[in-house]
């Protein structure tokens, strides 16, 4: 056996070290490179492997099927994402000069605490697509206090580890994008700079274009390195409670049908039926410039949720918060069983301090919190949480005085 490298046939003291095998030698520089190649190898092969994913990619019914596990009620703006995301992944598969299948952003009105990002991450979890969520109200315009609108690619790109191709096609959910809406009653002396502005930037973004990202986020620098990201495959949506857009909707609908004679009628509608019928003008009307809404063409809306539904929600989402408590004592060898008015105690105390679901989890959290203490050491089979025993605790734990002010 000569004293040089099998593969590269340099010997002892041209290379670094000589690694000796059985029948031969290896320098390290050869085994370095041998590395090189393997990963190169199991890169490409998990590429092969997202294409035959994007393949796979869920029907809107089975999309839809998945978020019901996880969000109670909404029909119709579960249908409409499930459709858009399909759609908008059968738009990535598509060979490159067929027609040009535009993208179809989308955006969710409703009040707040009904489901908008819950929907939103449900999605981006079922589909393994990197998503990233942003409050419209931290961006401004280039050049103000505040982050750069380019700021929400960097969460984007943090999601999958600054894997660019990755990125450019992930999901990005911007809320409370009704924050950024023009102020009408602004005079325009001075730069609206929370509202136009940023609505301006973001279009860029909607439309799809190249945009440099600064890796770290924050502001740019001109020394700084940039990563470039494509936005054209993104995919957008939007939430925003539009607090008092039923006052447009009205409008529209009532000068709409006035010469039918029935305008009184529509006038008369509640807040929660005209919301139905929430239509790009409105958001028009609200302070969206036309630009964005002609990029957010799906617009759907969430209903707020009533009494039944928050009862639901704390028993059947496939996380929901009952379920967690059951495992949680579960894990201690305790059976966990709740009545059904304590249930409803629970759910008239969300409405009463107008918690709406979010509240839902913290009122649990403080009438569990001494049964979470002592079951692991008491050695009951069974715990039964009843309604006087709710209130109780939630009496002694000061909740209303806590949470009074959010009830006015
Ligand atoms: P928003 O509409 O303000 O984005 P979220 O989606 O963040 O509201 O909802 C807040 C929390 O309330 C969620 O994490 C979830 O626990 C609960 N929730 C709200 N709406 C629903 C719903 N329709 N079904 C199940 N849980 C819900």
């Amino acid at each position: 056996m000569r004293n040089h490298c099998a593969f590269c046939q340099r010997s002892a003291n041209e290379v670094p070290l000589l690694i000796p095998g059985p029948e031969a030698y290896i320098c390290s520089d050869c085994v370095e490179r041998a590395h090189e190649i393997l990963n190169e190898y199991s890169k490409s092969a998990a590429a092969e492997d997202k294409q035959r994913e994007q393949i796979e990619l869920p029907k809107p019914q089975e999309i839809k099927a998945y978020l019901d596990e996880y969000v109670i009620g909404q029909e119709e703006a579960k249908k409409f994402l499930s459709v858009a995301v399909y759609n908008h992944y059968k738009r990535l598969n598509q060979n490159k000069d067929d027609i040009d299948i535009e993208k179809s952003n989308v955006i969710i009105v409703g009040p707040t605490g009904t489901g908008k990002t819950l929907l939103a991450k449900t999605i981006a979890r079922l589909l393994k697509m990197p998503f990233a969520i942003v409050d419209a109200t931290v961006l401004t315009e280039a050049g103000y206090v505040g982050e750069d609108i380019e700021s929400l690619l960097v969460r984007l790109l943090a999601a999958c580890d600054y894997d660019v191709k990755e990125a450019e096609r992930g999901i990005v959910f911007i809320d409370e994008i009704d924050k950024i809406a023009r102020k009408s009653d602004n005079p325009s002396i001075t730069r609206d700079v929370s509202g136009e502005g940023v609505q301006q930037g973001l279009l860029k973004l909607l439309e799809g274009s190249v945009v440099n990202v600064p890796p770290q986020g924050g502001r740019k620098h001109p020394e700084q390195r940039m990563i470039a990201v494509d936005t054209k495959n993104i995919l957008f949506i939007c939430g925003g409670a539009f607090e008092g857009i039923e006052r447009k909707i009205a409008l529209r609908l009532n000068t709409h049908v006035v010469g039918y004679g029935s305008g009184k009628h529509i006038t008369k509608m509640d807040q929660e039926r005209l919301m139905h019928f929430v239509a790009p003008q409105d958001l028009r009307a609200y302070g969206l410039i036309p630009e964005i809404i002609g990029r957010l063409p799906v617009v759907t809306n969430l209903e707020p949720l009533d009494r039944e539904a928050l009862k639901r929600i704390l028993t059947e989402p496939k996380n929901a918060i009952v379920k967690q408590y059951t495992k949680l004592l579960e894990m201690d060898g305790v059976k966990f069983e709740i009545d059904e008015e304590a249930l409803d105690y629970v759910v008239d105390k969300a409405i009463e301090y107008k918690l709406g679901a979010r509240g839902l989890r913290s009122l649990f959290e403080t009438i569990m919190v001494d049964v979470m203490y002592e079951v692991p050491t008491a050695h009951d089979d069974v715990y039964r949480l009843t309604r006087d025993f709710a209130k109780q605790q939630l009496d002694k734990s000061n909740f209303d005085l806590l949470n009074s002010g959010r009830a006015k």
